[in-house]
């Protein structure tokens, strides 16, 4: 499943970005990986004594329909290190030229690398898991896109870049022993309690059924768009993958859509959580020889787990609500749910912009309820849910800590990936800054925490990464 693989020589390399928190965090040093050998090993192109360079062979349904072959394209898991924590680690590369399953020219530009550099880690910084990236390097090859654009690498982490794919791409090989391999070693690496329970494959699709319905719950309780969520895009980790046409919604609607490519709205806000439902469904499809050898039964078995999807979804985005709002731990749902089922309505129908709503209502529990009320046309439809809201004693602080200031605006990313593709690195460290410390509210960092100005218009992303 994965062919031996080197990186295409990087002629002039360039470090645009180093995350040295996750340097340290891995056993690296940040001052080494800044020297001209530190720039070739971001970029695959010094390749450490041991290491075996793969590009990774995995299937996908894109869209909904299948392609049976798709893999590292334009990308190379370069290894795996174990971290200061004890906890493997894969490093990767996005952009580091062809390899045979590309579908592409195999690079990639700096902007978009960029773009998964601050989305991934302002994600993080919000706690929601996802891959990590440890640096942007400039390669110092032009990339032919609508224009000639700087190419760059990538050097992503990640728990690991096992996907629901590459579970269909075992399958279809119709060898049920290397399916088998593939389930044991994600059962070693993410969800070793399975390995304990009376059906361990049964388990681990639980696992990564409980992992994602968490997962989504966490996008949507920041109003994250992922764009493109193929089942070749989801982890059997639990972390979010590939950051491409991913947006944060600013006003409120689930129709919310940011793809130009999606343009039945598949993968819009509100649909994420059917979509990774469907996704789940794809995944049990091609665990079922482990599940049990008789089709019949496999196939109850997988129902009966891919039912609790929709109820673990649920449970983790109501938790997510109440903490959102402030409401205590005693409280019991039957008087917390009517609340929170309240709000998506109350936002949509005023198109309140997401972040910023839930971020003024530290303030409102405390007394100053205008920075809420004046994100509303009509203010008395904030007032009368906020009545009701206010009597149950929302916890303000606790709310500051969960609800962030900061997120990558989308006007925010477009303005500081243009700014580096032409040479000025600084609004993407400003940026950077911003959201990598999401509760922290920072005076002078007020426009990082307002909704983008009308004349930045509707905003369309693109796949051509
Ligand atoms: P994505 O939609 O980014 O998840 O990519 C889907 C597939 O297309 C993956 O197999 C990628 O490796 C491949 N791909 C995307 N962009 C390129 C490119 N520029 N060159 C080669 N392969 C690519
Ligand atoms: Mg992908």
């Amino acid at each position: 499943m994965a062919l031996p693989w080197r990186a295409e020589e990087a002629p002039d390399p360039r470090l645009l970005v180093l995350n040295e928190p996750l340097a340290v965090e891995l056993g690296l040093d940040p001052a080494s990986l800044h020297s001209p050998e530190g720039l070739r090993l971001l970029t695959g192109n010094l390749v450490p004594g041991g290491a075996a360079p793969v590009a990774q062979a995995y299937a996908g349904h894109q869209f909904g329909w299948y392609a049976p072959r798709l893999g590292d394209g334009r990308a190379l898991l370069l290894g795996e290190i174990t971290d200061v924590g004890g906890h493997l680690r894969d490093i990767h590369l996005k952009g580091s030229g062809p390899t045979p399953f590309a579908r592409g020219d195999g690079q990639a530009a700096v902007g978009p690398m960029l773009r998964e550099y601050v989305v991934s880690e302002a994600m993080h910084a919000l706690g929601i898991p996802t891959t990590r990236s440890l640096a942007v390097v400039a390669t110092g090859r032009p990339v032919y896109r609508e224009t000639v654009l700087p190419g760059a690498v990538l050097t992503r982490v990640a728990g690991s870049h096992l996907r629901v794919g590459s579970f269909q791409y075992a399958r279809a090989t119709g060898d049920t022993s290397l399916l088998r391999r593939l389930a044991d070693h994600a059962i070693t690496r993410h969800h070793p309690g399975a390995a304990e329970a009376e059906h361990p494959y049964l388990a681990l699709f639980q696992a990564v059924i409980t992992a994602q319905a968490s997962l989504v719950a966490r996008w949507m309780l920041v109003g994250f768009v992922h764009g493109v969520m193929n089942t070749d895009n989801m982890t059997i980790s639990g972390e979010t993958i590939d950051y491409g046409p991913c947006a944060f919604m600013e006003a409120f609607d689930p129709a919310t859509v940011y793809s130009s490519i999606d343009e039945g709205g598949r993968y819009a806000y509100g649909n994420q959580p059917v979509a990774a439902e469907w996704n789940l469904a794809r995944l049990a499809e091609a665990l079922l020889p482990l599940f049990h050898a008789e089709q019949e039964q496999a196939v109850a078995l997988a129902v009966e787990s891919l039912g609790t999807f929709r109820r673990r979804y649920s449970a983790a985005w109501l938790a997510g609500m109440r903490a959102k709002i402030g409401l205590r731990d005693g409280l019991g749902d039957d008087v917390a749910s009517p609340l929170v089922d309240a709000l998506p309505a109350l936002l949509q129908e005023s198109r309140v912009d997401h972040t910023s709503f839930f971020r003024s209502l530290g303030p409102a529990a405390r007394g100053h309820a205008d920075p809420a009320r004046s994100l509303f046309p009509d203010p008395a439809a904030f007032d009368a849910w906020a009545e009701r809201w206010r009597v149950l004693g929302p916890d303000a602080d606790a709310m500051d800590r969960t609800n962030p200031a900061y997120i990558p605006r989308n006007h925010l990313v477009e303005e500081a990936l243009a700014a580096a593709t032409g040479g000025d690195l600084d609004p993407l460290e400003r940026l950077l800054d911003a959201v990598t410390a999401p509760y922290d509210e920072r005076p002078g960092l007020e426009r990082y925490a307002a909704a983008a100005p009308e004349a930045f218009g509707p905003y369309r992303t693109f796949c051509g990464t």
